[in-house]
């Protein structure tokens, strides 16, 4: 890939100064109105203009931008393994990484990135803004300041916050336990089923217990064999075994996300549950996540949910499905042994389900 360099020069002199990547790859923080009145990404170049301010950062900050930013809506595998090449190849020259990505897909790629990146030690902090730079009222400053701050806050020597997150307007939460919740305000990023890891105020109050910890006899892996041919199949009243027969039935789908309902209930007629069997039994391997943002998957707590359990669908615990469907996108990339990869579904990679 032909990714752009830019150099800051901000007021970073001495080489004890902290040092971060930015990587840019698009999103409504870098956007501009076109003739049209819709947002179109421009070039970072343009970004850094408009916060003056960054230039008077004791911090020594590299740009990497992505050659065509994007709007996150258009984000690949391809891109996933863009960032993590470039958090890899940079790791040892950096002390955190900043990953400028649009709101739209921001959960996916942070938790697709929290497996990818194995052993990580540093902070790698995805954001994003709801409202472009330029605008008079956009929460980007404030987002990417603290984010900053944030990659490179260290007690002892040690990176306080050493793992893939997600900083959106003063909450600090874990990428791979975020979700998307608001369009319209500020607050676009909730993590139900697990605490802040920091919010800003006056001070970025850090909650210490609930931050991975810094390991480093680990070292970094970069894990990039992914596997795309999954699908997501959110449960409705109404659905019908056709439309079930016929989604198991794509050619060489390998692994689906249900999405349940309540703590992990499904129809529990005869219909269903044939027409999953089915789908397992060619191979399939079927991993159910609830509907509900918080709470857990419990199969078996209801009848309703004890069939599943009794057919072979596994359960996602308290995943998100953004984190479900990138965790299977990642260990089906890892292992064709399909009962390897059911059993490792249940365990947590990176933080990202509570057994
Ligand atoms: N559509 C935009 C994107 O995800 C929205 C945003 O950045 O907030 O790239």
């Amino acid at each position: 890939m032909n990714y752009k360099i830019v150099r800051l020069n901000t007021r970073a002199k001495t080489s004890k100064t902290s040092s971060v990547l930015i990587i840019y790859t698009g999103g409504t923080l870098g956007m501009a109105y076109d003739e049209s009145g819709a947002l179109v990404p421009f070039n970072f170049g343009q970004i850094l203009e408009k916060i003056p301010i960054i230039n008077n950062l004791d911090v020594a900050i590299t740009v990497i931008s992505f050659p065509s930013p994007i709007d996150s809506s258009n984000v690949s595998v391809l891109h996933w393994k863009d960032m993590a090449y470039i958090i890899y190849e940079n790791y040892d020259s950096y002390d955190g990484f900043v990953v400028l990505h649009g709101t739209d897909t921001m959960a996916y790629s942070a938790s697709m990135l929290s497996y990818m990146l194995k052993g990580l030690n540093k902070p790698v902090i995805f954001t994003g803004a709801q409202l472009p730079i330029s605008a008079l009222r956009s929460d980007a400053r404030e987002n990417l300041m603290s984010s900053l701050e944030i990659a490179t806050a260290k007690i002892d020597d040690k990176p306080i916050v050493p793992e893939v997150c997600i900083f959106f307007n003063h909450l600090l939460l874990r990428g791979n336990r975020s979700k998307k919740v608001q369009s319209v305000h500020f607050d676009a990023f909730e993590s139900e089923n697990y605490s802040p890891l920091a919010e800003s105020g006056i001070v970025i109050d850090y909650q210490l217990a609930a931050i991975r910890p810094y390991e480093p006899s680990k070292k970094l892996k970069l894990l990039n064999e992914l596997d795309n041919r999954v699908m997501v199949l959110k449960l409705f009243p109404g659905i019908t075994d056709k439309i079930m027969d016929a989604c198991f039935a794509i050619p060489d789908l390998r692994g689906v996300v249900l999405e349940t309902y309540g703590s992990g209930n499904s129809p529990s007629e005869s219909w269903f549950m044939k027409s999953l069997e089915r789908a397992i039994a060619k191979g399939l391997i079927i991993l159910n996540v609830s509907q509900c943002n918080g709470g857990r998957v419990i199969q078996g707590r209801y009848e309703t949910s004890r069939e599943l359990l009794n057919v072979g669908v596994v359960s996602g615990a308290d995943m998100t499905t953004e984190a479900a469907v990138t965790k299977l996108m990642f260990l089906l990339g890892q292992s064709k042994d399909r009962e390897e990869i059911r059993r490792k579904l249940t365990i947590p990679i990176a933080g990202e389900m509570t057994t």
